[in-house]
C-alpha cells in the first residue's frame, strides 16, 4: 500500500471515529439512539475481525505480530488493547493490577489466557 493511500485511509477512519464522538458527545437522544442500533454492531465486528487476524496459532503465538526472529506469545497488544477496553474498564475504578497500573493509571485486570 503506498503512502498515500495508507495516510487517505488513516485520515478516514481517525475523521469516522471523531464524528462517532461527536455524535455521542452532541447528539440529541435519537440520534444516540440510531448511532447504537448501527454502530455497536459494526464495532463488535469489526472487533471480531481484528481479534481473528491475531487469534494464537498452534504454537501459542499470534501471527500478525510475530516476525521470524520474534514470536510474540498470545495475548499480543491487540488481545490486551481488547480486553483493556471491553472487560477491564468496565470494572471498579481502583481496583488496577498489573505491572503498568502505576506507571499509566489505567486498569488493566488479568488477562485471560484463550487456547
Ligand atoms: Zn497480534
Amino acid at each position: 500500500m503506498d503512502e498515500i493511500l495508507a495516510g487517505t485511509m488513516r485520515d478516514a477512519v481517525y475523521g469516522r471515529l471523531d464524528y462517532l464522538d461527536q455524535l455521542v458527545a452532541d447528539g440529541d437522544e435519537p440520534s444516540r439512539a440510531a448511532l447504537a442500533n448501527t454502530e455497536i454492531s459494526r464495532l463488535t465486528t469489526g472487533w471480531r475481525d481484528l481479534l481473528a487476524a491475531h487469534h494464537p496459532d498452534e504454537h501459542g503465538r499470534c501471527p500478525q505480530c510475530s516476525g521470524w526472529r520474534r514470536p510474540r506469545r498470545h495475548p499480543c497488544s491487540v488481545w490486551t488493547t481488547a480486553h483493556r477496553h471491553l472487560i477491564a474498564d468496565d470494572g471498579p475504578r481502583g481496583a488496577t493490577s498489573g505491572r503498568h497500573a502505576a506507571a499509566t493509571g489505567q486498569p488493566t485486570g488479568a488477562v485471560p489466557r484463550v487456547s
